[in-house]
């Protein structure tokens, strides 16, 4: 079982030109060696589709106040133009606009949820500042996905405490923790079990930098298989992304797990409560 003829990414990231270029040049600072430098979006779909991918989640992120209304208006153009395609927007936590932008992404723009990085946007998930997209959120039945581990970098607001705490306000929050909440991969799953509708992804999981054995992914995929949602993390890798996807399905013995991390987790993180 080492290839995978049609399946989902829940995990992608487009941006538009001149930020992605911005976003390249920062991670090389940080000393990176791209795969999918200087790659735009239009590109990078094209190679999702030849691989297979039919349906994506796209998020964006803005680490800056007052951009993210911009950055919003980018990606729902940009999911008009393309079949598949589930929009996760941004707002930042000192946007003044935050709850009409909440409103206007969910309500008029259709967004599938927000996405919120917690390192790059320097805040935690539990920030009172955040509360108008949390509600908007559960109280729509939408997705939040979440950067909420210490990589690339450890700082003060990331880390399993603050998500704890979030959760215990939002019960029944549907949220994705990207990267498998590394490299607290255990301490996130073990709050996750006492909220329904807590789901993780696998992006850049597999990379050479995270060191996680086979058989580590293939005990974790295992313990929460109703959770995990397959995410290439795309550009933002070293390696070509269908190395990282034949790491994932080596570490998955049986074909019903395998149709559960590829497809069927993330169409029930995508579908919104009301349309069920
Ligand atoms: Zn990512």
């Amino acid at each position: 079982m080492k290839s995978i003829h049609q399946y989902h990414d829940g995990h992608v990231h487009f941006f538009p030109p001149q930020l992605k270029t911005a976003i390249d040049h920062w991670f090389e600072r940080e000393g990176w060696v791209l795969y999918y430098r200087d790659q735009q979006a239009s590109e990078l779909l094209e190679l999702l589709r030849k691989d297979g991918v039919d349906q994506l989640a796209v998020l964006v992120y803005a680490h800056k106040p007052g951009m993210a209304s911009e950055l919003n208006s980018w990606l729902h153009q940009f999911g008009q133009q393309h079949a598949g395609l589930h929009l996760f927007g941004t707002v930042h936590p000192d946007d003044v606009n935050m709850e009409e932008e909440v409103r206007r992404c969910l309500d008029d723009l259709n967004f599938t949820g927000f996405k919120l990085h917690a390192n790059v946007q320097r805040v935690s998930v539990d920030d009172e500042r955040l509360e108008p997209m949390m509600r908007g959120i559960q109280e729509r039945g939408r997705g939040l996905i979440i950067h909420a581990g210490r990589e690339p970098h450890a700082n003060a607001f990331v880390g399993w405490r603050p998500f704890s705490r979030l959760m215990a306000r939002y019960p029944q929050l549907k949220v994705q923790i990207a990267h498998l909440g590394h490299d607290e991969i255990a301490e996130f799953i073990a709050v996750s079990h006492d909220y329904p509708h807590v789901y993780f992804d696998t992006a850049m999981i597999p990379s050479s930098r995270f060191l996680l054995s086979t058989e580590r992914l293939g005990e974790i995929l295992n313990e929460i298989p109703n959770r995990i949602i397959y995410g290439s993390d795309l550009p933002i890798l070293e390696e070509p992304m269908a190395y990282h996807r034949t790491r994932i399905l080596q570490a998955i013995e049986d074909p019903g797990l395998r149709d559960k991390v590829f497809l069927r987790n993330a169409e029930r993180f995508w579908r919104s409560e009301t349309d069920a």
